[in-house]
């Protein structure tokens, strides 16, 4: 356990550091409380026993600093321990209220400082596998289940956030919209068990082809359309990533009994890229399902760019 110590008083400092090692800890030191700040980003411990009474900013205020950089960062909790001169009860009571989980009073005795680091080395274990799982069910949470491409939710919010950065540095941003050809005769003919590993095929092939394309992000947009989201491409890169994307999953010769003429499956595309005319995300995603309809009505298995 790496144990981050914070006391202006160097003689304080060696013997708790001491004491510490003895116990086979890690420490790092720190004099005040900007550069216990300071030591917390750079060695994140997993623990920090801070000094109450300091000069400068004090360890009341170092500890809702160190709390602020933990909410900044997306890091989990650390225990914090107060180190007092005193074991006064309104000590306790500041130090809970400033973020703090504890206090030990810098004379206690061995073993139950031994005892409580133990305890607080546990909590942090606790608390950073609680994190790690929030973090496995945040990614999760953005995958869709049976493509595992990005959900429909992601795609949202990313499509607006890609749209924003686009606007901010006044490049264009395309976007590609996939719909599978007569796939409501596959699953006729398939049953949709059938249906389900072809939709898993396609959306592998979509994301393949987007992931050799820079910055590109490819989700499952509902059923059987899937969208490609492309940052920087005008409309000729654009309908280049849309042709190969067609011509991979054409490539992939699943058979299609119900899809004349190839009787393989295929997907229909559209493209738009902005390029100022579209007053927000919405307004692209519609321009290419409309180039998207387009590419069905012209006999299917072929990418359109919108107008
Ligand atoms: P078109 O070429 O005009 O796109 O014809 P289509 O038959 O593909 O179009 P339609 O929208 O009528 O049918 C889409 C079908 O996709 C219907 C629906 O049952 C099927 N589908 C949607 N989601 C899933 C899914 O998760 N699994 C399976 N197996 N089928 C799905
Ligand atoms: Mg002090
Ligand atoms: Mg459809
Ligand atoms: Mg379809």
């Amino acid at each position: 356990m790496k144990i981050l110590l914070v006391d202006d008083s160097p003689s304080a400092t060696l013997v708790m550091s001491a004491r510490l090692r003895r116990f086979c800890f890690d420490v790092v030191t720190a004099a005040d409380g900007l550069a216990a700040v300071d030591a917390f980003v750079a060695h994140a411990p997993d623990l920090v026993l801070m000094d109450l009474e300091m000069p400068g900013i004090n360890g009341l205020q170092a500890t809702q600093r160190i709390r602020a950089e933990e909410v900044r960062r997306g890091w989990s909790w650390t225990p914090i321990i107060f180190l007092t001169a005193s074991d006064r009860d309104d000590n306790l009571v500041t130090a809970i209220d400033a973020g703090a989980d504890d206090f030990i009073p810098k004379s206690v005795a061995e073993p139950v400082l031994l005892a409580k680091m133990k305890a607080m080395n546990r909590v942090a274990a606790l608390r950073r596998s609680l994190h790690a799982a929030n973090a496995r069910l945040q990614r999760l949470a953005e995958l869709d289940g049976l493509t595992g491409l990005a959900n429909r939710r992601s795609l949202d919010a990313r499509a607006a956030e890609q749209w924003r950065l686009a606007q901010q540095a006044s490049q264009p941003l395309g976007v590609i919209m996939f719909d599978i050809d007569h796939f409501k005769r596959y699953n006729d003919l398939a049953g949709h068990l059938g249906g389900d590993d072809c939709l898993r095929q396609v959306a592998a092939a979509i994301g393949a082809e987007a992931r050799r394309q820079p910055g590109a992000l490819a989700a499952r947009y509902g059923g059987e359309e899937f969208i490609v989201v492309a940052p920087g491409l005008g409309a000729a890169a654009l309908a280049a990533l849309g042709r190969r994307v067609v011509d991979a999953v054409f490539a992939l010769a699943l058979p299609h009994p119900g899809n004349p003429p190839s009787a393989r499956v295929t997907v229909s595309a559209g493209g738009a890229s902005s390029a100022g005319g579209d007053a927000n995300v919405g307004a692209l995603i519609e321009r290419a399902d409309r180039a998207l309809y387009a590419a069905k009505s012209g006999g299917r298995n072929r990418y359109i760019a919108a107008e």
